[in-house]
């Protein structure tokens, strides 16, 4: 015994000396791509004019023992307008309490995808450290890009399809960033906000699939800038191909309904929804079960799995089958089918993937349970076939760097086609949205009437529609809180109430979507409360207030 434990002892202590020896030798212990060295005394970066500017990676954040990701954030400045990643307070109204509280719109769009890497639960709840270092603290001039309607140029490659002509931006970052090839391809990302890319109306563009660079490109809506959702979502979207996702995660399939990433081309723009609220950016926690589109359940749901059933999401309309041919694993959808969408409240409510029920409009599971309990065949990703939609867990996936290749060789990069990217111009999920959590109750003041606040900038407030006995619904209360008690209800009376969200869209088609499904006997009044809003100068040039549906909450009677 006495003589096993001597034996043991210097062989335990000896091989912890070479662990020892073997980390302070490794450049860079935490998976991450940055030098330990950097993390603690940061790194100093020197223009070719010899101006230098000492990076403290510790004061943002960086640390050793935790994976960070650093995005050196750059962006274009025109009159009138700027391309800085920040909520403006007199573009829209500001009406909510601060985050983090879950129902809040946040202010600072790159805050919430800092917060979000943090959270990640990546490498036993560590999370992530995403550290951005902002243009204006470090870039050498001290001015913004100088504003470009459009950037670069694009051409056909050989294999017949648009590619994205990187010279412009290549020129700019080397400008901005100094040396920059010591900087990056060691944890370090270049993201320029720019007005728009050359011919295109896309939203961004990464440099490669993994890659080290990103284009934000928002001037193509008709606001020029975009909503905070729109920053936060497509710097998360462009800088999660930059960590090696596609579109559908492992695959580049888009509008996968079990895939609850920012990736996802429904969600970049609104984020996912959990706890039936959109405005969560983040990239998927958990590959959710397979969709079989030849055999979709209707009464099941999505998934039943504890810990996802809080989870919402959408699906595109289904497309009858019958003409549709089989997905093939080789082939990548270029283009989708998504004239319409529907909203699923919680991954485990029955799903109506034809959108041929009208929904009730209720909370919790919205649809009746007397769907069919056969399966169906549907396209409901709207790639034109019929195949099995795959969820992916992007966080337990990313690639934070690309270990150098033997034999000195470049690390292979799948290069991202700026047509791939999602389109400005088409509406997003906000056609869908409706409030969740609707709470009625009789109170000493009157009917007290509660709901959730869809945390969205674009949403400006609420609607509440009171309806009598065998009248029609009419508008008793309109504002931005999310209370409201109603005073002149009588005693005795059955009342029904719904709440029903009004939106500053911006994009012309977004808009048309939502006028219609506003009803008729409103049109009217929204012209009016239209008029109001704009001379209050609550809504931005080139926007438009529409409403969304309305939930409709359960009959309250006053005692
Ligand atoms: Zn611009
Ligand atoms: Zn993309």
């Amino acid at each position: 015994m006495r003589i096993t434990r001597l034996t043991i002892q210097p062989t335990l202590a000896a091989l912890a000396l070479a662990l020892a020896l073997a980390a302070a030798c490794l450049a860079q212990s935490d998976g991450d791509g940055i030098p330990d060295d950097w993390k603690v005394n940061g790194v100093t970066v020197t223009w070719p004019d010899s101006h230098t500017k000492h990076i403290d990676l510790a004061g943002l954040g960086v640390q050793r023992g935790r994976k960070a990701v650093i995005v050196w954030v750059d962006w274009m400045e025109g009159a009138g307008h700027t391309h800085r990643p920040t909520a403006s307070g007199d573009k829209y109204p500001v009406p909510f309490a601060a985050p983090p509280s879950a129902h809040a719109v946040e202010t600072a769009p790159l805050q919430r995808v800092v917060r979000s890497f943090l959270g990640s639960g990546v490498d036993d709840n560590k999370g992530v450290t995403l550290a951005l270092i902002w243009a204006d603290q470090i870039t050498w001039p001290d001015q913004p890009i100088p504003e470009q309607a459009q950037l670069g140029a694009t051409y056909i490659g050989a294999d017949n399809q648009i590619h994205y002509d990187w010279t412009a931006f290549d020129n700019i970052r080397k400008q901005r960033t100094g040396d920059y090839g010591s900087l990056f391809g060691k944890g370090f990302h270049y993201c320029a906000f720019i007005h728009s890319m050359t011919g295109l109306s896309n939203t961004g563009l990464s440099k490669g699939i993994p890659g080290d660079e990103f284009l934000v490109s928002l001037g193509v809506l008709d606001d020029q800038v975009g909503s905070a959702e729109d920053q936060s979502g497509t710097f998360m979207h462009e800088l999660g191909h930059n960590l090696g996702l596609n579109h559908g995660g492992e695959d580049d399939i888009g509008y996968k309904p079990n895939y609850l990433s920012v990736m996802n081309y429904m969600f970049q723009r609104v984020g996912i929804a959990n706890l039936s609220a959109y405005g969560h950016f983040d990239y998927s926690r958990n590959a959710v079960a397979p969709i079989d589109e030849s055999k979709l359940s209707q009464r099941d749901g999505i998934s039943s799995v504890a810990g996802l059933t809080s989870y919402g999401t959408a699906h595109v309309c289904g497309t009858p089958p019958t003409t549709l041919p089989a997905c093939q694993d080789t082939v990548t959808p270029t283009s989708y089918n998504i004239d319409s969408y529907s909203l699923v409240w919680n991954l485990s409510c029955p799903v109506d993937w034809k959108c041929a029920q009208a929904s009730s409009g209720t909370d919790a599971c919205p649809l009746p349970t007397s769907l069919p309990s056969d399966t169906i065949s549907a396209d409901v990703n709207g790639d034109g076939c019929i195949g099995v939609l795959k969820g992916y867990d992007d966080w337990s996936n990313l690639k934070y760097w690309q270990p150098p290749q033997l034999g000195g060789g470049v690390p292979f990069r799948k290069e991202s086609l700026p047509k791939r990217e999602l389109d400005g111009k088409l509406p997003t999920l906000l056609t869908t949205m409706m409030v969740s959590h609707v709470d009625v109750k009789p109170s000493p003041a009157g009917v007290a009437v509660r709901w959730a606040r869809i945390p969205l900038q674009r949403v400006i407030g609420y609607e509440v529609l009171r309806k009598g006995l065998g009248g029609r619904p009419s508008i008793v209360w309109r504002g931005k809180e999310n209370e409201y008690v109603d005073k002149s209800a009588s005693t005795g009376v059955p009342y029904i109430y719904s709440v029903r969200p009004v939106f500053a869209v911006s994009a012309l088609q977004e808009a048309q979507a939502l006028v219609a499904q506003v009803n008729d006997a409103v049109a009217a009044e929204a012209t009016l409360l239209e008029a109001r809003a704009r001379k209050l100068h609550l809504l931005p040039e080139g926007s438009k207030l529409v409403r969304g549906l309305s939930t409709t909450a359960a009959t309250v009677t006053m005692r």
